[in-house]
């Protein structure tokens, strides 16, 4: 925190002993279960949910973001070492990260 907030609040007798953080409501009520980037990909043997928050397709918003997805797909859009970290990387969290976007 820069000089310029701390006194901004050391200054104002509203938040001069506690410190009210905006966005935590908002990142409490949300979970990667509803994110459109949380996808099925859908595989010879198993289907599995995975973040596709860093495909750069879908980041920069070039594709739209599918519900569910073949895995032939997500080789050829990203390859096969760059899936691999993807799945490797776990499942859905319990709390919302800052890319949350709701599914529409
Ligand atoms: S909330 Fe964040 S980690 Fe969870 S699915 Fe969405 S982008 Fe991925």
């Amino acid at each position: 925190m820069d000089s310029k907030i701390r006194n901004y609040y050391a200054n104002n007798h509203l938040y001069s002993r506690k410190m009210i953080m905006p966005a935590t409501s908002e990142k409490f009520k949300n979970s990667c279960q509803e994110c459109k980037y949380y996808v099925e990909v859908v595989g010879h043997h198993e289907t599995r949910k995975v973040c596709l928050v860093e495909v750069k397709a879908y980041q920069k918003r070039h594709k739209r973001v599918p519900a569910n997805i073949e895995i032939m797909d997500l080789i050829l859009l990203l390859g096969k070492e760059k899936l691999e970290s993807l799945l490797g990387k776990g499942g859905q969290h319990l709390m919302a990260c800052g890319e949350f976007e709701e599914r529409i």
